[in-house]
């Protein structure tokens, strides 16, 4: 039988590194995700080094249509003007959008204002809104704990829907508000009760469990989580979820067609 083939949906990790160690010390890479859907980019919260990181791995930010930023923090925010400028080629050609919080653009914009003007638009995140990128949707289901401005993502291509949990403290709405058949969670802390509003692997592990994709990845380490090697915190949550669970590595590339076979 002759296969069709479906649009094909890819995330490429630029970095996994998270917090403030990891990523000052640049001992894992920071960058944020690089999303190929059904061919429309979308760079998912470019910190530091995505410029470099990117175009290492031959990906063209003038193919992007839009950049989004979760929130301000410097590890998911760093490179956006460098790449804002490198998607528009330098602003000559005037393409592509930001979406990021109001936090992020208003008091001290994280974006320089002639850089703005490079871009179609500037589309503010709220909590509950959804928002479309050519044929791909996003919503931004609910604002997470955490000293800025926050929020995830739920994705929905023509083929796939997965959900990004970006920084957050743990709450319940975390686990009724992300679904899909991929879950991307930001782990940075390897136990719970760390004063800075991030999630930990107990927690991780507590969503996984009532979200229950098909496949759940693990970024964003803090030294901890490093040190405590994620592709083994990741084989035992598969092993106590009964869900594939990955840590994902520096440069990464997922690809959602295996998500199909399962
Ligand atoms: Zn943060």
């Amino acid at each position: 039988m002759e296969e069709k083939s479906l649009p094909n949906d890819s995330i490429t990790f630029l970095g996994t590194a998270g917090a403030r160690f990891t990523v000052t010390s640049q001992v894992l890479a920071s960058g944020g995700l690089w999303l190929n859907l059904s061919g429309t980019e979308i760079l998912l919260d470019p910190g530091p080094g995505c410029i470099v990181q990117s175009t290492k791995r031959k990906l063209k930010a003038d193919k992007l249509s839009a950049i989004i930023l979760s929130h301000r923090h410097l590890d998911h925010s760093a490179d956006v003007n460098i790449m804002v400028e490198a998607m528009t080629r330098g602003g000559f050609k005037r393409h592509g959008r930001l979406f990021a919080p109001a936090d992020a653009l208003e008091n001290e914009p994280v974006i320089f204002s002639y850089l703005k003007d490079y871009l179609e638009g500037v589309d503010v995140l709220q909590e509950g809104k959804s928002y479309s990128i050519g044929n791909i949707s996003f919503t931004t289901p609910i604002r997470h704990i955490h000293p800025v401005e926050t929020y995830g993502m739920v994705f929905t291509t023509p083929a796939h829907t997965f959900s990004y949990i970006a920084d957050s403290r743990y709450f319940d709405g975390l686990c009724r508000s992300y679904g899909g058949e991929l879950l991307i969670i930001n782990v940075v802390r390897l136990e719970a009760g760390h004063p800075l509003d991030h999630l930990a692997v107990p927690e991780a592990k507590h969503i996984i469990t009532e979200v229950k994709p098909k496949v759940a990845i693990l970024t964003h380490f803090g030294m901890t989580m490093w040190r405590a090697k994620p592709w083994e915190v990741a084989e035992r949550l598969s092993q106590e979820t009964g869900v594939r669970v990955l840590a994902a590595r520096d440069g990464m590339r997922f690809d959602l067609s295996q998500l199909d076979e399962s």
